[in-house]
Protein backbone atom coordinates (compact mmCIF):
# COMPACT_ATOMS: atom_id res chain seq x y z
CA UNK A 1 0.00 0.00 0.00
CA UNK A 2 1.06 3.51 -0.57
CA UNK A 3 2.28 5.32 2.11
CA UNK A 4 0.77 8.64 2.44
CA UNK A 5 3.46 11.41 2.50
CA UNK A 6 1.83 13.67 5.49
CA UNK A 7 2.15 10.57 7.93
CA UNK A 8 2.05 12.03 11.53
CA UNK A 9 4.78 10.33 13.46
CA UNK A 10 3.01 8.29 17.07
CA UNK A 11 4.28 11.24 18.84
CA UNK A 12 2.56 14.17 17.12
CA UNK A 13 -0.59 11.98 17.16
CA UNK A 14 -0.15 11.26 20.82
CA UNK A 15 0.08 15.41 21.13
CA UNK A 16 -2.43 15.86 19.28
CA UNK A 17 -5.04 13.47 21.31
CA UNK A 18 -3.89 15.69 24.12
CA UNK A 19 -4.37 18.82 23.40
CA UNK A 20 -7.71 17.79 21.32
CA UNK A 21 -9.23 16.44 25.01
CA UNK A 22 -7.75 19.58 26.60
CA UNK A 23 -10.08 21.98 24.18
CA UNK A 24 -12.94 19.49 24.48
CA UNK A 25 -12.29 19.20 28.04
CA UNK A 26 -12.49 22.67 28.88
CA UNK A 27 -15.23 23.78 26.39
CA UNK A 28 -16.90 21.59 27.88
CA UNK A 29 -17.02 22.62 31.40
CA UNK A 30 -17.60 26.21 29.69
CA UNK A 31 -20.51 25.80 28.76
CA UNK A 32 -21.71 23.48 31.30
CA UNK A 33 -24.50 25.62 32.90
CA UNK A 34 -24.65 26.45 36.80
CA UNK A 35 -26.00 23.47 38.51
CA UNK A 36 -23.37 21.30 36.91
CA UNK A 37 -24.57 20.03 33.87
CA UNK A 38 -25.53 20.11 30.60
CA UNK A 39 -28.91 18.66 28.95
CA UNK A 40 -30.11 18.31 26.10
CA UNK A 41 -33.15 16.36 24.52
CA UNK A 42 -33.43 13.16 22.46
CA UNK A 43 -36.67 12.38 21.73
CA UNK A 44 -38.32 14.28 24.33
CA UNK A 45 -36.41 12.76 27.09
CA UNK A 46 -33.46 15.05 28.89
CA UNK A 47 -29.72 13.78 28.23
CA UNK A 48 -27.03 14.84 30.65
CA UNK A 49 -23.84 15.83 28.63
CA UNK A 50 -21.82 14.58 31.82
CA UNK A 51 -23.44 11.37 32.38
CA UNK A 52 -22.93 10.73 28.42
CA UNK A 53 -19.51 12.23 27.69
CA UNK A 54 -17.26 12.80 30.72
CA UNK A 55 -18.63 9.90 32.81
CA UNK A 56 -19.54 7.65 30.17
CA UNK A 57 -17.36 8.09 26.76
CA UNK A 58 -14.60 9.50 28.16
CA UNK A 59 -14.41 7.87 31.16
CA UNK A 60 -14.78 4.35 29.86
CA UNK A 61 -12.16 4.60 26.79
CA UNK A 62 -9.68 6.54 29.07
CA UNK A 63 -9.59 3.69 31.86
CA UNK A 64 -9.89 0.81 29.18
CA UNK A 65 -6.39 2.91 28.17
CA UNK A 66 -4.71 2.97 31.52
CA UNK A 67 -6.17 -0.62 32.46
CA UNK A 68 -4.14 -2.15 29.56
CA UNK A 69 -1.16 -0.11 29.87
CA UNK A 70 -1.25 -1.65 33.71
CA UNK A 71 -1.77 -5.50 31.81
CA UNK A 72 1.41 -5.39 30.58
CA UNK A 73 3.41 -4.34 33.56
CA UNK A 74 3.98 -7.37 35.54
CA UNK A 75 4.50 -9.45 32.39
CA UNK A 76 6.55 -6.97 30.75
CA UNK A 77 8.70 -6.70 34.22
CA UNK A 78 8.60 -10.54 34.95
CA UNK A 79 10.22 -11.53 31.67
CA UNK A 80 12.37 -9.05 30.35
CA UNK A 81 14.20 -8.69 34.17
CA UNK A 82 13.96 -12.54 33.63
CA UNK A 83 16.00 -12.42 30.20
CA UNK A 84 18.28 -9.46 31.29
CA UNK A 85 19.54 -11.22 34.26
CA UNK A 86 20.12 -14.86 32.72
CA UNK A 87 22.19 -12.84 29.98
CA UNK A 88 24.39 -11.04 32.84
CA UNK A 89 28.03 -11.74 31.59
CA UNK A 90 29.39 -12.21 34.82
CA UNK A 91 27.50 -12.46 38.35
CA UNK A 92 28.91 -9.90 40.01
CA UNK A 93 27.56 -7.50 37.56
CA UNK A 94 24.38 -7.48 39.27
CA UNK A 95 25.34 -5.99 42.51
CA UNK A 96 26.62 -3.70 40.75
CA UNK A 97 23.99 -2.53 38.21
CA UNK A 98 21.46 -2.76 42.07
CA UNK A 99 24.37 -0.72 43.62
CA UNK A 100 24.62 2.04 41.09
CA UNK A 101 21.30 2.25 40.64
CA UNK A 102 19.79 2.85 44.00
CA UNK A 103 22.89 4.71 44.73
CA UNK A 104 21.65 7.54 41.83
CA UNK A 105 18.02 7.16 42.34
CA UNK A 106 18.29 7.81 45.78
CA UNK A 107 21.19 10.56 45.31
CA UNK A 108 18.95 12.48 42.62
CA UNK A 109 15.90 12.15 45.06
CA UNK A 110 17.77 14.20 48.00
CA UNK A 111 19.42 16.48 45.22
CA UNK A 112 15.78 17.27 44.05
CA UNK A 113 14.09 17.90 47.39
CA UNK A 114 16.91 19.65 48.43
CA UNK A 115 16.46 22.38 45.57
CA UNK A 116 13.34 22.45 46.03
CA UNK A 117 13.31 23.47 50.00
CA UNK A 118 15.84 25.88 49.04
CA UNK A 119 13.93 27.35 46.43
CA UNK A 120 10.51 27.38 48.73
CA UNK A 121 12.61 28.99 51.30
CA UNK A 122 13.65 31.37 49.08
CA UNK A 123 10.65 32.63 47.51
CA UNK A 124 8.13 31.81 50.38
CA UNK A 125 4.76 30.60 48.49
CA UNK A 126 3.29 30.25 52.18
CA UNK A 127 3.63 33.44 53.59
CA UNK A 128 0.52 35.63 53.31
CA UNK A 129 -1.62 33.14 51.65
CA UNK A 130 -5.05 32.91 53.18
CA UNK A 131 -7.87 30.41 52.89
CA UNK A 132 -10.92 30.82 53.75
CA UNK A 133 -12.20 27.33 53.47
CA UNK A 134 -12.12 24.80 57.00
CA UNK A 135 -9.69 22.13 56.35
CA UNK A 136 -9.99 18.75 56.57
CA UNK A 137 -7.76 16.01 55.21
CA UNK A 138 -7.82 12.75 56.15
CA UNK A 139 -4.65 11.41 56.08
CA UNK A 140 -4.55 7.52 54.91
CA UNK A 141 -1.91 5.54 56.32
CA UNK A 142 1.91 5.82 55.18
CA UNK A 143 4.19 2.65 55.58
CA UNK A 144 6.50 2.78 58.27
CA UNK A 145 9.84 2.19 56.93
CA UNK A 146 10.91 -0.92 58.36
CA UNK A 147 7.66 -2.27 56.91
CA UNK A 148 8.94 -0.91 53.26
CA UNK A 149 12.16 -3.30 53.33
CA UNK A 150 10.47 -6.04 54.70
CA UNK A 151 7.95 -5.73 51.67
CA UNK A 152 10.54 -6.24 49.04
CA UNK A 153 10.65 -9.80 49.28
CA UNK A 154 7.59 -11.48 48.21
CA UNK A 155 6.18 -14.25 50.35
CA UNK A 156 3.95 -15.66 47.68
CA UNK A 157 4.94 -14.31 44.35
CA UNK A 158 1.51 -14.51 42.58
CA UNK A 159 -0.24 -12.46 45.17
CA UNK A 160 3.16 -10.36 44.04
CA UNK A 161 1.79 -10.36 40.52
CA UNK A 162 -1.47 -10.54 41.14
CA UNK A 163 -1.08 -7.53 43.47
CA UNK A 164 1.61 -5.84 40.99
CA UNK A 165 3.87 -5.38 43.85
CA UNK A 166 7.24 -4.36 41.61
CA UNK A 167 10.02 -4.67 44.57
CA UNK A 168 8.53 -8.32 45.16
CA UNK A 169 7.69 -9.05 41.24
CA UNK A 170 11.99 -7.10 40.67
CA UNK A 171 12.96 -9.71 43.64
CA UNK A 172 11.55 -13.12 42.06
CA UNK A 173 12.39 -12.01 38.64
CA UNK A 174 16.32 -11.66 39.57
CA UNK A 175 16.35 -15.13 41.25
CA UNK A 176 14.33 -16.74 39.27
CA UNK A 177 17.28 -15.34 36.37
CA UNK A 178 19.99 -16.42 38.44
CA UNK A 179 18.32 -20.03 38.37
CA UNK A 180 17.72 -20.57 35.01
CA UNK A 181 21.45 -19.42 34.00
CA UNK A 182 22.87 -22.06 36.53
CA UNK A 183 20.57 -24.79 35.09
CA UNK A 184 22.44 -25.95 31.95
CA UNK A 185 20.42 -27.35 29.47
CA UNK A 186 16.73 -27.21 30.96
CA UNK A 187 17.77 -23.24 32.09
CA UNK A 188 18.32 -23.27 27.81
CA UNK A 189 14.99 -24.16 27.10
CA UNK A 190 13.29 -21.88 29.35
CA UNK A 191 15.78 -18.95 28.52
CA UNK A 192 14.82 -19.09 25.10
CA UNK A 193 11.43 -19.58 25.53
CA UNK A 194 11.83 -16.32 27.69
CA UNK A 195 13.33 -14.93 24.94
CA UNK A 196 10.32 -15.21 22.70
CA UNK A 197 7.93 -13.97 25.45
CA UNK A 198 10.28 -11.00 25.53
CA UNK A 199 9.62 -10.20 21.75
CA UNK A 200 5.83 -11.11 22.15
CA UNK A 201 5.50 -8.39 24.74
CA UNK A 202 7.08 -5.76 23.34
CA UNK A 203 5.41 -6.27 20.36
CA UNK A 204 1.87 -5.58 22.54
CA UNK A 205 3.53 -3.13 24.10
CA UNK A 206 3.89 -0.90 20.38
CA UNK A 207 0.76 -2.33 19.34
CA UNK A 208 -1.16 -0.48 22.38
CA UNK A 209 1.02 2.78 22.09
CA UNK A 210 -0.55 2.79 18.72
CA UNK A 211 -3.73 3.29 20.37
CA UNK A 212 -2.35 5.82 22.99
CA UNK A 213 -3.80 9.43 20.68
CA UNK A 214 -7.56 7.98 21.88
CA UNK A 215 -7.18 6.88 25.05
CA UNK A 216 -4.96 10.11 25.98
CA UNK A 217 -7.79 12.11 23.74
CA UNK A 218 -10.36 10.83 26.66
CA UNK A 219 -8.47 10.95 29.60
CA UNK A 220 -7.80 14.66 28.61
CA UNK A 221 -11.04 15.49 27.76
CA UNK A 222 -12.42 13.90 31.40
CA UNK A 223 -9.85 15.38 33.38
CA UNK A 224 -10.57 19.12 31.81
CA UNK A 225 -14.18 18.82 32.25
CA UNK A 226 -13.86 18.52 35.52
CA UNK A 227 -10.65 20.11 37.06
CA UNK A 228 -10.90 23.55 38.80
CA UNK A 229 -8.64 25.94 37.46
CA UNK A 230 -9.37 28.58 39.83
CA UNK A 231 -7.70 26.72 42.32
CA UNK A 232 -4.53 27.58 40.68
CA UNK A 233 -4.96 31.20 41.50
CA UNK A 234 -5.98 30.67 45.44
CA UNK A 235 -2.32 29.16 45.43
CA UNK A 236 -0.65 30.58 42.76
CA UNK A 237 2.76 30.28 43.96
CA UNK A 238 2.84 26.80 45.40
CA UNK A 239 1.65 25.48 41.83
CA UNK A 240 4.12 27.71 39.99
CA UNK A 241 7.37 27.31 42.08
CA UNK A 242 6.44 23.61 41.87
CA UNK A 243 6.66 23.44 38.13
CA UNK A 244 9.47 25.81 37.80
CA UNK A 245 11.73 23.64 40.12
CA UNK A 246 10.61 20.46 38.21
CA UNK A 247 11.52 22.34 35.08
CA UNK A 248 15.34 23.28 36.34
CA UNK A 249 15.82 19.44 38.06
CA UNK A 250 14.69 17.80 34.65
CA UNK A 251 16.48 20.24 32.28
CA UNK A 252 19.65 21.64 34.41
CA UNK A 253 19.91 18.63 36.79
CA UNK A 254 19.77 16.24 34.52
CA UNK A 255 21.55 17.87 31.89
CA UNK A 256 24.54 17.62 33.89
CA UNK A 257 24.19 14.87 35.49
CA UNK A 258 24.38 13.31 32.49
CA UNK A 259 27.27 14.92 30.63
CA UNK A 260 29.51 14.98 33.79
CA UNK A 261 28.43 10.71 34.14
CA UNK A 262 28.67 9.97 30.59
CA UNK A 263 29.61 12.93 28.21
CA UNK A 264 26.25 12.26 26.05
CA UNK A 265 24.26 15.06 24.69
CA UNK A 266 21.46 15.97 26.92
CA UNK A 267 19.66 17.57 24.48
CA UNK A 268 19.13 13.79 22.59
CA UNK A 269 17.85 12.07 26.03
CA UNK A 270 15.17 15.14 26.14
CA UNK A 271 14.06 14.63 22.66
CA UNK A 272 13.80 11.02 23.15
CA UNK A 273 11.67 10.90 26.41
CA UNK A 274 8.99 12.73 24.60
CA UNK A 275 6.85 9.98 24.14
CA UNK A 276 6.76 8.46 27.66
CA UNK A 277 6.79 11.87 28.87
CA UNK A 278 3.51 12.38 27.02
CA UNK A 279 2.08 9.17 28.49
CA UNK A 280 3.27 10.01 31.97
CA UNK A 281 1.61 13.30 31.85
CA UNK A 282 -1.68 11.66 30.51
CA UNK A 283 -1.91 9.09 33.08
CA UNK A 284 0.18 10.41 35.87
CA UNK A 285 1.23 6.95 36.94
CA UNK A 286 4.75 6.01 36.06
CA UNK A 287 4.13 2.49 36.94
CA UNK A 288 1.07 2.67 34.47
CA UNK A 289 4.04 4.33 31.96
CA UNK A 290 6.46 1.59 32.60
CA UNK A 291 5.86 -0.02 29.49
CA UNK A 292 6.82 3.08 27.15
CA UNK A 293 9.51 4.01 29.60
CA UNK A 294 11.08 0.84 28.62
CA UNK A 295 10.61 0.91 25.09
CA UNK A 296 12.00 4.27 24.89
CA UNK A 297 14.91 2.95 27.26
CA UNK A 298 16.22 0.07 25.02
CA UNK A 299 14.77 0.97 21.78
CA UNK A 300 15.43 4.56 21.37
CA UNK A 301 17.88 5.24 24.24
CA UNK A 302 20.18 2.45 23.00
CA UNK A 303 20.43 0.64 26.85
CA UNK A 304 21.08 -2.71 26.84
CA UNK A 305 18.25 -5.13 27.89
CA UNK A 306 20.55 -6.17 30.61
CA UNK A 307 20.36 -3.20 32.12
CA UNK A 308 16.94 -1.68 31.45
CA UNK A 309 15.34 -4.36 32.69
CA UNK A 310 16.31 -4.24 36.15
CA UNK A 311 17.09 0.05 36.25
CA UNK A 312 13.68 0.49 34.68
CA UNK A 313 11.25 -0.97 36.63
CA UNK A 314 13.00 -0.21 40.00
CA UNK A 315 12.99 3.48 39.15
CA UNK A 316 9.48 2.90 38.45
CA UNK A 317 9.06 2.28 42.25
CA UNK A 318 11.74 3.80 44.03
CA UNK A 319 12.87 6.67 41.92
CA UNK A 320 10.32 9.87 42.16
CA UNK A 321 12.15 12.87 41.92
CA UNK A 322 9.03 15.18 40.93
CA UNK A 323 7.08 14.17 43.70
CA UNK A 324 9.97 14.93 46.20
CA UNK A 325 10.17 18.61 44.20
CA UNK A 326 6.30 18.48 45.30
CA UNK A 327 6.70 17.30 49.07
CA UNK A 328 9.61 19.74 49.75
CA UNK A 329 7.97 22.83 48.53
CA UNK A 330 4.39 21.73 50.01
CA UNK A 331 6.59 21.12 53.15
CA UNK A 332 8.00 24.68 53.33
CA UNK A 333 4.54 25.97 52.29
CA UNK A 334 2.57 24.70 54.61
CA UNK A 335 4.80 25.71 57.51
CA UNK A 336 4.96 28.68 56.32
CA UNK A 337 1.00 28.66 56.53
CA UNK A 338 0.96 27.46 59.65
CA UNK A 339 3.56 29.87 61.01
CA UNK A 340 6.29 27.07 62.26
CA UNK A 341 9.87 27.75 62.48
CA UNK A 342 11.84 24.51 60.99
CA UNK A 343 15.06 23.81 62.52
CA UNK A 344 17.99 23.00 59.86
CA UNK A 345 17.54 19.37 61.54
CA UNK A 346 13.75 19.09 60.30
CA UNK A 347 15.13 19.81 56.65
CA UNK A 348 17.18 17.51 57.26
CA UNK A 349 14.40 15.08 58.36
CA UNK A 350 12.30 16.14 55.21
CA UNK A 351 14.77 15.39 53.10
CA UNK A 352 15.69 11.51 54.61
CA UNK A 353 11.97 10.46 54.87
CA UNK A 354 11.16 12.05 51.57
CA UNK A 355 13.43 10.01 49.71
CA UNK A 356 12.89 6.60 52.10
CA UNK A 357 8.82 6.91 51.78
CA UNK A 358 9.28 7.39 47.68
CA UNK A 359 11.16 3.54 47.98
CA UNK A 360 8.74 1.94 49.12
CA UNK A 361 5.36 3.52 47.21
CA UNK A 362 4.48 2.40 43.43
CA UNK A 363 4.01 4.92 41.32
CA UNK A 364 0.27 5.35 40.74
CA UNK A 365 -1.67 8.73 40.72
CA UNK A 366 -1.55 11.22 43.82
CA UNK A 367 0.59 8.62 45.99
CA UNK A 368 3.00 11.35 46.46
CA UNK A 369 0.13 13.10 48.49
CA UNK A 370 -0.10 10.04 50.98
CA UNK A 371 3.97 10.07 51.47
CA UNK A 372 3.39 13.99 52.24
CA UNK A 373 1.26 12.79 55.51
CA UNK A 374 4.31 11.08 56.37
CA UNK A 375 6.96 13.82 56.19
CA UNK A 376 4.66 16.22 57.29
CA UNK A 377 4.69 13.95 60.78
CA UNK A 378 7.90 13.66 60.86
CA UNK A 379 8.38 17.05 61.36
CA UNK A 380 4.98 17.64 63.63
CA UNK A 381 3.29 19.74 60.64
CA UNK A 382 -0.51 19.69 60.79
CA UNK A 383 -1.29 16.76 57.90
CA UNK A 384 -4.50 18.95 57.15
CA UNK A 385 -2.54 21.46 55.11
CA UNK A 386 -2.38 18.91 52.69
CA UNK A 387 -6.01 20.06 52.13
CA UNK A 388 -4.30 23.63 50.84
CA UNK A 389 -2.60 21.88 47.98
CA UNK A 390 -4.88 19.13 47.15
CA UNK A 391 -7.05 20.99 44.77
CA UNK A 392 -3.96 21.25 42.50
CA UNK A 393 -2.63 18.31 42.68
CA UNK A 394 -3.61 16.17 40.26
CA UNK A 395 -1.94 19.48 37.03
CA UNK A 396 1.13 18.99 39.08
CA UNK A 397 0.77 14.96 39.68
CA UNK A 398 0.74 15.03 35.94
CA UNK A 399 4.09 16.97 35.15
CA UNK A 400 6.29 15.28 38.14
CA UNK A 401 5.42 12.16 36.77
CA UNK A 402 6.64 12.93 33.54
CA UNK A 403 9.86 14.57 35.22
CA UNK A 404 9.81 11.28 37.14
CA UNK A 405 10.22 8.74 34.42
CA UNK A 406 12.60 11.35 32.37
CA UNK A 407 14.61 10.83 36.23
CA UNK A 408 14.26 6.62 35.31
CA UNK A 409 16.09 6.75 31.65
CA UNK A 410 18.74 9.13 32.42
CA UNK A 411 19.88 6.73 35.42
CA UNK A 412 19.44 4.00 33.12
CA UNK A 413 21.73 5.38 30.95
CA UNK A 414 24.42 6.41 33.15
CA UNK A 415 24.06 3.08 34.46
CA UNK A 416 24.71 1.28 31.63
CA UNK A 417 27.26 3.75 30.00
CA UNK A 418 29.45 2.95 33.15
CA UNK A 419 29.11 -0.59 32.63
CA UNK A 420 29.50 -0.64 28.40
CA UNK A 421 26.55 -1.54 27.64
CA UNK A 422 25.21 1.51 26.27
CA UNK A 423 24.89 1.29 21.97
CA UNK A 424 25.80 5.06 20.95
CA UNK A 425 24.91 4.78 17.70
CA UNK A 426 21.04 3.83 18.81
CA UNK A 427 21.49 6.99 21.11
CA UNK A 428 22.42 9.49 19.34
CA UNK A 429 20.16 7.85 16.12
CA UNK A 430 17.10 10.17 16.35
CA UNK A 431 15.17 7.66 14.28
CA UNK A 432 15.83 4.99 16.76
CA UNK A 433 12.96 2.89 17.80
CA UNK A 434 10.84 5.47 15.70
CA UNK A 435 9.80 2.88 12.86
CA UNK A 436 8.87 0.31 15.22
CA UNK A 437 6.84 2.36 16.86
CA UNK A 438 5.12 2.11 13.98
CA UNK A 439 2.46 -1.22 13.74
CA UNK A 440 1.42 -2.89 10.40
CA UNK A 441 -1.58 -4.10 11.44
CA UNK A 442 -2.07 -5.03 7.52
CA UNK A 443 0.74 -7.62 8.94
CA UNK A 444 -1.74 -9.28 11.18
CA UNK A 445 -4.33 -9.55 8.17
CA UNK A 446 -1.37 -10.92 6.11
CA UNK A 447 -0.43 -13.44 8.75
CA UNK A 448 -3.58 -15.11 9.68
CA UNK A 449 -4.07 -15.78 6.05
N1 LIG B 1 2.07 9.92 40.18
C1 LIG B 1 3.45 9.82 40.55
C2 LIG B 1 4.10 8.70 39.79
O1 LIG B 1 3.45 7.77 39.40
C3 LIG B 1 3.63 9.66 42.02
C4 LIG B 1 3.13 10.89 42.72
O2 LIG B 1 3.85 11.89 42.70
O3 LIG B 1 2.04 10.90 43.27
O4 LIG B 1 5.29 8.72 39.57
Amino acid sequence: MEQSPTKLSLTVKIFIGMIAGIIIGALLQAVTDDSGDLTFSVFGYPVSTYAVLVDGIFHVIGQIFINSLKMLVVPLVFVSLVCGIMNLSEPSKLGRLGGKSVLLYVGTTALAITLAIFMAIVVAPGEGTEFETELTYAAKEAPGIAQVFIDIFPDNPFKSFSEGKMLQVIVFAVLFGIAIAMSGESGKRLGSLFEDLNTVIMKLVTILMNLAPWGVFALMAKLFAKVDISEIINIAKYFFLVLVVLIIHATVSYSILLKLLTGLNPIILFRKMRDAALFAFSTASSSATLPVTMETATKKLGVNNSVASFTVPLGSTINMDGTAIMQGVATVFIAQYYQVDLSTGDYLMVVLTATLASVGTAGVPGVGLIMLAMVLNQVNLPVEGIALIIGVDRLLDMTRTAVNVTGDCMVACVVSNSENELDKKVFYDLDAGVKEEEVDFEQFERGSK
